[in-house]
């Protein structure tokens, strides 16, 4: 169905984008065939380092002429195999389009290219009082334009949503080398179908994005963060809906399970009170108002101990807040170093359900004699659920993942969930669509896809069973 890269195209590409930006020895492929899952690699022919949207259009029409496949690729921290280039052919890499363009303070808008990492637009933003709040706990890696194709995530979608609430405006370069400007600096904006929404979280497939609006908020003055261990797990995620019952909305609420907990102990090689209580719960709030932020801390500490919580610890300063969500977020390399083979999900229930969807995950666990592992943003319904080989044999690991992977899907599906929240459905998730959207739904997606993509160049073998 595809052409091989071959010497002429190559001297192209050198031609669009300079010898420099042009990589085909076999060493320089390695970092560009996998994302950070697991045990998926696949070589691309050749990597192209475009710096221009005009270099993107370029490539895309040299691509639909050759008819060589194209998957673009921001930071490689993806979690479902997006920017792995499974079918070959060409990555683009956008990770030298990486300049915040313009932070307009009037308007509460921020313009940055797609290859900007987003712990660096988060730094820039708040140096000036101002507020991104996305936050996947991979920021300190991953890129805007990445975060965008996967809809991201993060900890604070509790109080103020995900990547999708913040996007006012998109550049893409379609794969036929056309280039369209959706939205801009515009707050509100119903002028024709929402293609800004179409095009996040459509994990590289319908087009790329080459420069990017933000909206921003104003940084809220003050933060707190609460530590709360539980000896008894069921009753810490007894808390996470019993917190949003109550009409709280914190910023976070993460849920982080013991071995999770242990694993950076390890890995940091720091200690983390209580680390011996069957679960922690780190719950964030922020606000302006010191009297106000009392209360609810007040009123949220409360609600824990009546659930069981052995203590509620409280970090005001940044030392101690950052030292608690360094933990946090190494929760993922840590797991990886406790056990290199693994496996994650990353699935999202109603907030109500987290008890029901934890407790059936322990069953599965038991079941199948398999040492799984949940931490994630319990507060927003979206659990990951970390299956580790440990000491497995192979055999048996090859054996047991597909049905458990389906059986936790089966599980999140019967309360009303979804098989991703965050992550998406990549090269890794693409069997199990069915299971979750009806024939119908996909019919509509993959003819959207066609009118985007007729030739199919655009990041192959993704997302569609
Ligand atoms: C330790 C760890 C923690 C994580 N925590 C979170 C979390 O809290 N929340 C969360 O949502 N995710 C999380 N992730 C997953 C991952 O970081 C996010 O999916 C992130 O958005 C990927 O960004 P990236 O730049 O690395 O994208 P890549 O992995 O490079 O690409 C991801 C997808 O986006 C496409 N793409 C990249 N750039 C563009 C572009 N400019 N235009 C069109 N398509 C493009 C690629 O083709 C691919 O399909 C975590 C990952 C790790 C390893």
């Amino acid at each position: 169905m595809y052409k091989k890269v071959d010497s002429e195209v190559v001297e192209k590409l050198r031609q669009i984008v300079g010898a420099d930006n042009v990589l085909v020895e076999a060493d320089d492929m390695e970092p560009y065939s996998h994302d950070e899952v697991v045990g998926l690699r696949a070589d691309p022919e050749v990597v192209v380092r475009a710096t221009s949207t005009e270099q993107v259009s370029q490539i895309f029409q040299l691509a639909q002429r050759e008819r060589i496949p194209v998957t673009p690729r921001g930071a490689g921290m993806g979690l479902s195999g997006g920017a792995v280039p499974v079918c070959g052919g060409i990555i683009l890499s956008l990770e030298k389009m990486n300049r915040i363009l313009e932070i307009d303070e009037e308007n509460l808008m921020v313009t940055v290219e797609p290859g900007v990492i987003t712990g660096d637009l988060h730094q820039a933003v708040e140096a000036e009082g101002l507020f991104y709040p996305p936050d996947p706990a991979s920021l300190d890696s991953c890129s805007i334009g990445g975060n965008i194709a996967e809809g991201a995530g993060g900890p604070r979608a509790v109080k103020y949503g995900v990547t999708k609430d913040y996007v006012c405006g998109l550049e893409a370069v379609l794969p036929s080398g056309q280039v369209i400007t959706c939205g801009g600096k515009l707050v509100k904006n119903v002028t024709g179908y929402n293609l800004i929404q179409l095009l996040i979280g459509s994990e590289g497939t319908l087009a790329v994005v080459t420069k990017i609006t933000l909206r921003l908020l104003p940084l809220p003055r003050l933060r707190v963060d609460l530590l709360v261990p539980f000896n008894d797990f069921q009753a810490a995620a007894n808390t996470v809906s019993g917190i949003i019952a109550q009409r709280i909305v914190p910023t976070t609420i993460e849920f982080m399970e013991r071995d999770s907990v242990l694993a950076c102990e390890r890995y940091l090689e720091k200690e983390f009170p209580f680390h011996d209580a069957a679960a922690h719960l780190l719950i964030q709030l922020d606000g302006n108002h010191r009297e106000a932020i009392d209360a609810d801390y007040d009123k949220v500490g409360d609600i824990c101990l009546e659930n069981g919580a052995l203590d509620v610890l409280v970090a005001l300063g940044p030392r101690d807040q950052d030292r608690l969500w360094e933990a946090r977020r190494a929760i993922i390399d840590a797991l990886k170093k406790e056990s290199p083979i693994n496996h994650m999900e990353d699935v999202v229930v109603p907030r109500a359900e987290i008890p029901v969807l934890l407790k059936g995950i322990r069953e599965i666990a038991e079941r199948y004699a398999v040492h799984i592992v949940s931490f994630g943003h319990a507060g927003d319904g979206n659990v990951h659920v970390n299956v580790l080989k440990d000491d497995l044999a192979a055999e048996r690991w090859e054996e047991i993942i597909p049905p458990l992977a389906e059986e936790i899907y089966r599980l999140t599906l019967s309360l009303g969930g979804m098989i991703t929240g965050e992550h998406g459905i990549g090269a890794t998730r693409r069997q199990y669509l069915p299971l979750a959207l009806d024939q119908a739904q996909i019919e509509i997606m993959e003819e959207i896809r066609e009118v985007f993509d007729p030739n199919r160049i655009l990041n192959p073998a993704k997302i569609f069973p």
